[in-house]
């Protein structure tokens, strides 16, 4: 299996072991040739010995030398190789403008979460929640108060989510997406109203005076084996029918019908 080298530790360890193996390497190699070029003839082997012991030596040195230099620079190659993956990795999954998962982000770590969930026979609570009248803010402020909007509703749902152990995740334009894992129907209602109310209190600054927005919240408890997609469409018909009734509002639906919460 190939070594992960990601840090300064891992490159110097593993140039410890290039240079080891070389310095054994040299050192069996070498009393081979002596053994093959002087036999068993001990007197011979003695008379020499300083010679071969002086060879020996600067032959270990330079092969520790070269192997430790060239095992630290393919190292020190593979340990910023293992980094700069990690980083387009990290790049690739988070939104930029909130710093929270995208949709490649959220629906990787979701699978995830949800084939843990199954496994330990837990529920799992998948929310979809929308700005209201978004596009008003746009209109009325300008493009930038309106992502000034969505950074603070991501801080607001990034706070509730670390308190829940939740997953939260910027799906799209001004609609946030969020997976509870082990949330009994109970628990996440009471989430998704706290969501709710966290947001309509937030007074979020836009040019000289405060604006209140709100968001509507669909979402879905599943114990059933359900995928991932799937509870997403149902959060998504809870959220469609919480528009349609009004905005504000948290409603939940499950596969056979529609529950206001
Ligand atoms: P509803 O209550 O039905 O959700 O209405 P809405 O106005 O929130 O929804 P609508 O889909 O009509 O408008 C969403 C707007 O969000 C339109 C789009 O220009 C804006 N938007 C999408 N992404 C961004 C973004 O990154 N920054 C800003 N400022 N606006 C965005
Ligand atoms: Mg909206
Ligand atoms: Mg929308």
């Amino acid at each position: 299996m190939a070594t992960q080298i990601s840090t300064h530790g891992d490159v110097l360890r593993h140039t410890g072991k290039r240079a080891a193996i070389a310095a054994g390497l040299t050192i069996v190699m070498t009393a081979i040739t002596l053994l093959a070029d002087l036999g068993t003839n001990f007197d011979a082997t003695v008379s020499v010995g300083h010679i071969l012991c002086f060879s020996l030596a600067v032959a270990t040195l330079i092969s520790i030398s070269l192997s430790a230099a060239l095992s630290y620079r393919s190292a020190r190659l593979m340990r910023d190789l293992t980094v700069t993956r990690s980083e387009l990795s990290r790049i690739s999954q988070t939104d930029q403008l909130t710093g929270l998962f995208n949709r490649r982000g959220f629906d990787d770590a979701a699978v995830l979460a949800l084939t843990s969930a199954r496994k330990r026979a837990v529920p799992v609570m998948v929310f979809l929640c929308d700005i209201d009248h978004f596009k008003s803010i746009n209109d009325r402020f300008g493009h930038e108060a309106g992502d000034n909007v969505l950074v603070e509703i991501a801080g607001v749902l990034r706070r509730l989510a670390k308190d829940e152990g939740a997953l939260v995740a910027r799906y799209g334009g001004e609609e946030f997406a969020g997976l509870v894992v082990g949330a009994t129907r109970d628990q996440a209602e009471q989430y998704a109203e706290q969501l709710r109310t966290a947001c309509s209190a937030r007074e979020i600054p836009i040019g000289s005076h405060l604006e209140r927005v709100t968001i509507s919240i669909g979402f879905t408890v599943s114990c059933a084996d359900a995928d991932l997609a799937e509870l997403m469409r149902i959060a998504d018909r809870a959220l469609y029918a919480a528009k349609r009734r009004g905005r504000d509002r948290v409603v939940e639906a499950d596969a056979r019908s529609l529950v206001a919460a």
